[in-house]
């Protein structure tokens, strides 16, 4: 950078950037003021910058679009960030990543759109403490990995009492379309009934089809039909390499 200091100068700039003014020294809009000139070349021209004196005490090239917003060399936007992010500690963290997400989804503005339509388009809100990041995360917790925000009633809204933190299978079967079968008194997925009693969940699934009973169905004996299906397979293996050997 080679500052222009001579006030005679500017005029020369002022012939050279035909269509625009330059600003003074000393032009300051409370945060830089204007110290100098430069022209600061690129790819096929150069335009008009300010050299400038920030009031946190940093020299740096500003254009004039930059002073009239009232910019400050950085250092004010790094200062507001760093004060938001004081405030909770928690942005760019999972946590907030799963608030913001929740707030996104239920925004009524998004009810008609892709992104709103399972939770605002269905009416489905955010409780009105939990629009306060804050309180959202002295409810929850931070947010364990590998897990997601979840409701427990997958019809009610997002409040404390109906929320967890849940792992992407606990999630999977608490949706509107998982069949959930009670069986000795106690109510769950019928997959996690399949996993707990060691039963196939396509074959239980079948004999609930066929019109099974619930205790039935989770208590009958399975055939061993894996084995069987592997002989049939080669059974019929065999057959097509006879045919084809005949055939030849
Ligand atoms: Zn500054």
């Amino acid at each position: 950078m080679n500052p222009l200091q001579d006030s005679h100068l500017m005029v020369a700039l002022e012939n050279l950037h035909q269509n625009c003014t330059p600003l003074p020294l000393g032009t300051t809009n409370g945060v830089v003021t204007v110290t100098g000139y430069v022209r600061v070349l690129y790819k096929g021209g150069s335009t008009l910058c300010y050299v400038c004196r920030c009031v946190c005490g940093k020299f740096g090239a500003h254009t004039k679009q930059n002073i009239a917003k009232g910019r400050s060399c950085g250092c004010r936007k790094n200062a507001l960030i760093s004060a938001a992010n004081a405030t909770h500690h928690m942005t760019y963290s999972p946590t907030w990543g799963s608030w913001q997400s929740m707030m996104r989804r239920c925004d009524p503005k998004n009810a008609g759109r892709r992104m709103g339509r399972w939770w605002a388009g269905r009416g489905i809100n955010v409780c009105e403490r939990w629009h306060e990041f804050a309180n959202f995360l002295s409810d929850m917790g931070e947010r364990p990995e590998g897990t997601s925000l979840d409701r427990i009633n997958n019809d009610g809204h997002y409040e404390p009492g109906n929320c967890r933190w849940a792992s992407a299978v606990v999630q999977g079967r608490n949706r509107s379309s998982t069949k959930i079968v009670e069986f000795g008194g106690r109510k769950q997925a019928l997959k996690t009934w399949c996993e707990e009693l060691r039963l196939s969940y396509p074959a239980v699934q079948m004999r609930l089809g066929a019109g099974w009973s619930v205790e039935d169905a989770l208590t009958k004996p399975m055939k061993p039909d894996r084995r069987r299906k592997l002989l049939m397979n080669s059974r019929q293996e065999l057959v097509q390499w006879v045919r084809a050997r005949r055939a030849a």
